[in-house]
């Protein structure tokens, strides 16, 4: 008899921003009148300017002349764009990088949740706490964890990150083989240093672990001595995959376009005894399981990487630093302890009044009609915290934080 995948069952609760929908639309059945404002889901809302514009349009019109039409393609991603993609994102930082170690994807989502196939189901897996979620329902699914039993699923190394550590995870106590890292990091809006970088590859080399380096945020970082990739660090191609995405760099939520960097020298051991290349065991998982982005998307993409294209996607990420400055502003006005919020668009604060973070969205919503994310859903240590997205209009954020002052 047929019977559904076990692990499945483990999962604890809704997935985080689903619960937060459902609630929020109960307030508005309940509230009609209500106008809520939305800093809950790190979803952009600016919309394109010409130079991305004009390159899906004119890739559109491509696709209907005989000559110019395309099918199916390279499901790595067309040498167009993952060639600049080596110029502006890697060579530009010192850093060499071969288009045949980037592969094109829809979403750094779907490459973090999907990677994790490649290592064994004994793989020991180490995740930040508060985390991205994506990284430890994927493992949750594929059967590499026990249960979920007061706040952690049973078998994952959880490290900490709290005041007392900066938000910044230190180096686990016993062994681990594959270690999730985010920078500058969702939920806290930290950010690491070549020198906190370098303590993860020292120890992935030691260990023989890999760093899966969730790098979708790059784009906030404004000091120019902070690393943008983990590849800044040297010997990191011997043990680190990076995700990059364009959804928070150049608004493509919707569109869809991500790439993930496998260096070649990134090989590990298998049951047989031998070593095994990561770029290529990847490459065979996308080409069975995955037929490649829109080629009108990977023409918008490209645009990205023009100068002109360079200085749009600028101009916006420049407006949502803005908004978390406006945040930090409107928080610390109220007394409310955060951190977060300089070189990236999220700001971790503290539930005033030591409510749980759950408390707190109620109180948000309820006194202000402002929606948040509880950081208890990102992971244990995110209790009694919350999530502020700089992801809104200018009129939107400023209005939200004044009515933080009706809090109670
Ligand atoms: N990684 C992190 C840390 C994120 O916060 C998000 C989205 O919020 C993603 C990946 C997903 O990015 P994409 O839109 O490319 O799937």
């Amino acid at each position: 008899m047929i019977r559904v995948n076990g692990n499945y069952l483990k999962l604890a609760g809704n997935y985080l921003f689903s619960e937060v929908a459902n609630r929020v639309a109960k307030y508005q059945e309940e509230n009609p009148g209500a106008r809520v404002i939305r800093l809950g889901i790190g979803d952009v809302t600016e919309p394109f300017g010409p130079v991305i514009t004009g390159a899906l349009r004119g890739a559109v019109d491509e696709m209907s002349r005989r000559g110019t039409f395309q099918g199916y393609r390279s499901d790595k991603g067309y040498e167009f764009l993952r060639e600049k993609i080596a110029q502006h994102d890697f060579l530009s930082r010192g850093v060499a990088m071969d288009p045949e170690e980037i592969f094109i994807s829809t979403g750094a989502k779907e490459d973090t949740a999907n990677i994790q196939e490649l290592f064994h189901r004994d793989t020991r897996i180490a995740v930040p706490d508060p985390v991205y979620p994506v990284y430890v329902d994927s493992n949750v699914m594929a059967g590499r964890t026990g249960g979920f039993s007061d706040g952690r699923y049973g078998g994952i190394t959880y490290l900490d990150c709290t005041g007392e550590n900066s938000f910044r995870p230190d180096l686990p106590d016993g062994e681990v083989d594959l270690i999730y890292l985010c920078f500058p990091n969702n939920p806290t809006g930290q950010v690491a240093t070549k020198d906190d970088l370098k303590k993860w590859v020292d120890y992935a080399k030691t260990k023989g672990a890999v760093i899966l380096y969730d790098a979708a945020y790059e784009a906030f970082i404004r000091d120019d001595a902070l690393p943008h990739s983990i590849f800044e660090v040297p010997g990191a191609r011997e043990v680190a995959i990076e995700f990059r995405s364009l959804s928070k760099t150049a608004g493509f939520t919707g569109t869809r376009l991500s790439y993930t960097i496998i260096p070649r020298e990134l090989r590990i051991p298998g049951d047989d005894g031998g070593s095994h290349s990561l770029n290529q065991l990847w490459d065979r998982r996308q080409s069975t399981k995955f037929n490649g982005v829109a080629y009108i998307i990977q023409r918008g993409a490209e645009a990205v990487f023009t100068e002109e294209g360079r200085r749009e996607i600028e101009a916006t990420i420049g407006y949502y630093l803005e908004n978390a400055a406006i945040i930090r502003r409107g928080l610390e006005k109220n007394g409310i302890e955060y951190t977060g919020g300089v070189h990236s668009p999220y700001i971790w604060l503290r539930a005033p009044g030591g409510l749980s973070s759950w408390e707190f969205f109620h109180r948000l919503l309820d006194q202000c009609q402002v929606v948040g994310t509880p950081g208890a859903g990102f992971g244990r240590c995110g209790e009694g915290f919350f999530r502020l997205t700089a992801f809104g209009s200018r009129e939107n954020v400023i209005e939200a934080m004044e009515r933080f002052s009706r809090l109670k």
